[in-house]
Order: C-alpha cells, then sequence, then structure tokens
C-alpha cells in the first residue's frame, strides 16, 4: 500500500470480538459492526492449556479472512492478544518456563491463522528489581525467536498502567525492553509496541487535552520512535490519570479528553495503524451494541463532525428488559446488566450530543456527559466478571 492510504482522517477501527462458537464467527461480527480490524483470543486466556487448533476452524477462519480482504501481513487487521497468565519476567523458573511454553504456542498460533500481530503484556519482576524482569523478558525472546524462526509475527509489548513490579508503565523501560530483546535476538521486525491509551493515562501520561497528548507523543517519538509502534488500544479509562489503575471505559465517558482521541487519529503515522478498543461489551439503551457506538464517536471526533450515535437512548430510554433480547446475544451474555447499568446515568435527555469541538475544560465534558464517572462505572462494571470459560469476551 502507498504511504497516502495513510488517510488521517479515516482511522482503522475494531475491537477485541468473542470467538465462542467459532474463530470466524468474529470476523463476521466485525463486518456487521462495520469495523475495519479485529483483535481476538487465540484460545482461552485464562487457561494454561491450549488444545490444537483444528484444521477445518483454520480453513473457516481464513476463508472468512479473506473474503472480508484482511489477509494482508503488511498493512494488518488482525490482531491476537497473548494469554494473561503468560509471565516472562517472572523469577520463578517453572513459571518462565510456562510463560515461555505458552508464548511460543501464542505466536505459532498466530502463524497458523495468518494474524500479524500479538499483542502481551510485559510481564512482572514479582518483587525483585525491574532491570531483572527486563532481562528475563529479553532472554524469553531470544528462546522464542530461536523457536519460531521463520515467523513473521510482530510481538507487540503493550504499554502498562505500572503498578507494582508491572513492566511497561514508562515510555523509557519500553524503549530499553525492546533494545535488550533486539541486542539479544537482532530482529527488529519482530518486536514492536501496542499503546493503550487507558494504560498510559493511568500511567501518569494524562490524555487530558489536545496539547497534553500532542506532547506525549513527542515523547513517544523521543523515547522509541513512533514507527515501532504497531497497534493501538482506544480504551477511555474510568480511573484518573497516574492512578496506576487499569479500568476501562467507553470512549468520552471516561477521564481521558474528548480533544485526545482525534490527536491520535489524526496522527499520519498512529491514524494508520490498527486501533482496538476493549471497551464494555453490550448494548446502548436503544439497543445499539456499546462497539458501534465507540468506533462512531472516535470517526466523528477524527472528522470533527457530530456523532450520529450516543451511548445514552436517543429517545426515552427503553427499560432494561428491551435491550436483552437482541440478534447479537451471542458474544454477549452479560448484556442485560451492562445496558441496565449504562443507562441509569443517561436517563438525561443526551441527544444533544457534544460538539466535536469541544472545549478541554471540565465543564464542556461535563455537560456532553452527564455524571461521567457514574456512566463510566456503571458501563464498565460488566466487563468486571470473568469470561464464562469461553475464549474471548474480556480484554485488559
Ligand atoms: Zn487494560
Ligand atoms: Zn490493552
Amino acid at each position: 500500500m502507498p504511504p497516502s492510504s495513510a488517510h488521517s482522517t479515516s482511522p482503522l477501527l475494531g475491537s477485541h470480538l468473542s470467538v465462542a462458537g467459532g474463530m470466524h464467527l468474529a470476523i463476521t461480527e466485525a463486518l456487521s459492526l462495520k469495523l475495519d480490524c479485529l483483535q481476538v483470543f487465540t484460545k482461552n486466556q485464562q487457561q494454561w492449556k491450549a488444545p490444537p487448533l483444528a484444521a477445518e476452524a483454520v480453513t473457516a477462519w481464513r476463508t472468512a479472512v479473506a473474503a472480508a480482504g484482511w489477509n494482508s501481513l503488511t498493512a494488518p487487521r488482525l490482531v491476537s492478544h497473548a494469554s494473561y497468565l503468560i509471565n516472562l519476567a517472572s523469577p520463578n523458573q517453572e513459571l518462565w518456563d510456562k510463560s515461555l511454553d505458552l508464548m511460543t504456542e501464542e505466536i505459532t498460533r498466530c502463524d497458523t491463522l495468518g494474524i500479524p500481530l500479538l499483542v502481551s503484556h510485559p510481564g512482572s519482576s514479582t518483587g525483585t528489581p525491574k532491570p531483572e524482569g527486563i532481562t528475563r523478558i529479553a532472554q524469553a525472546y531470544r528462546e522464542l525467536f530461536k523457536r519460531t524462526a521463520g515467523c513473521r509475527i510482530i510481538s507487540c509489548l503493550e504499554a502498562t498502567v505500572g503498578a507494582g513490579s508491572m513492566i511497561g508503565g514508562t515510555f523509557e523501560e519500553l524503549a530499553t525492553l525492546r533494545q535488550q530483546i533486539l541486542d539479544l535476538t537482532g530482529q527488529p521486525d519482530r518486536v514492536g509496541f501496542c499503546i493503550d491509551t487507558c494504560h498510559i493515562h493511568a500511567a501518569g501520561y494524562a490524555l487530558d487535552s489536545a496539547a497534553s497528548t500532542a506532547a506525549i507523543i513527542t515523547q513517544m517519538d523521543a523515547a522509541f520512535g513512533l514507527q515501532s509502534i504497531r497497534c493501538l488500544h482506544l480504551n477511555d479509562s474510568l480511573a484518573p490519570a497516574a492512578s496506576r489503575k487499569d479500568r476501562h471505559a467507553h470512549i468520552t465517558l471516561g477521564t481521558i479528553s474528548r480533544d485526545a482521541w482525534a490527536v491520535i487519529l489524526r496522527h499520519p503515522l498512529l491514524g494508520a495503524l490498527p486501533a482496538i478498543l476493549e471497551t464494555p461489551k453490550g448494548d446502548s439503551p436503544s439497543g445499539t451494541p456499546f462497539d458501534a457506538i465507540n468506533t462512531e464517536l472516535l470517526r466523528a471526533l477524527t472528522a470533527g463532525r457530530e456523532p450520529t450515535l450516543t451511548h445514552a437512548a436517543s429517545a426515552a430510554p427503553a427499560p432494561a428488559s428491551a435491550a436483552a433480547p437482541t440478534t447479537k446475544s451471542r458474544t454477549q451474555p452479560s448484556r442485560k446488566p451492562t445496558a441496565a447499568a449504562a443507562s441509569k446515568p443517561t436517563s438525561k435527555p443526551a441527544s444533544k450530543a457534544a460538539p466535536a469541538k469541544a472545549k478541554t475544560t471540565t465543564k464542556s465534558n461535563t455537560a456532553a456527559k452527564p455524571k461521567p464517572k457514574a456512566t463510566a462505572k456503571a458501563a464498565t462494571k460488566a466487563t468486571s466478571k470473568p469470561a464464562t470459560g469461553r475464549a474471548g469476551r474480556s480484554a485488559k
């Protein structure tokens, strides 16, 4: 694709979707939600064991991917998120070995499925100094890349909130980590970053205005070069900046400035990356999937126009039960409580969507989203429940 395809006003927006019932169904759902890209778990993210991918499942997936035109490795539309159990920074040899094995499996599955990007949390040094944890991660990658020689899958180290021993909470730490991996593997094409807006905001890179967002992008560029970022996670943050709490909220219903999104998505490099929502699932009181609403908000804010959808009901708020039976309930077993929770604080008329160029002051933000904290809290609640034993429902 020519560089001009990085059109700054039409970002590649997607979401983390469930693979329950068959991986290929996530593609179907993504297309029905009018998404441009997709993130999945290729196995149950809460289990060490991974049953082998069935040949027919791989075929169904690859057929769906090709039909969608999403099979390019150079202009990626598909992202896999590695298991949360993996900790390549662990000082515990047994856990490190298990993590290495599972990470090998994650890369191999991506290779089999033609998923170009694999996002993983760097890890936690669990009580030992972080530099030691970083060294262990780099050593793990040396082994990983030996085991998976020839794979073109790009490992995307995800920025984290940096709580406790968690690695990846500063841009410098991420830069050091990637550099050490490169020193041991010599494969810069296989290691990049995933920047999660909620995580960096909670880590202290406050996305609280257009200006601060632009400054943070400059900081990232100085620390590790923006070209090493391979994908984005676009999540608003329920918790305030620098809280080091990882609580995803719907776009515009958290503590991130409404003006931050356009700065990120109009950026010539960042705006061309696959950008994945990991926001709460469910439907609005009017029955619109939250993924559709969040992507519409991002598109509208990027284009500087009025959004056609909001999280609130456009008319009188429907009773919670009315939102439950929809045709898309396959992936949303907890839809009813989610919609019910989200409808509460938005019972005021919200048909008046905020202008796209809202000021960054708290006042104008508040006008656009009544009781933002309560809304975000209520809406986030539903995702804090564990996935129902099937891969693919929640993502951090
Ligand atoms: Zn998160
Ligand atoms: Zn994320």
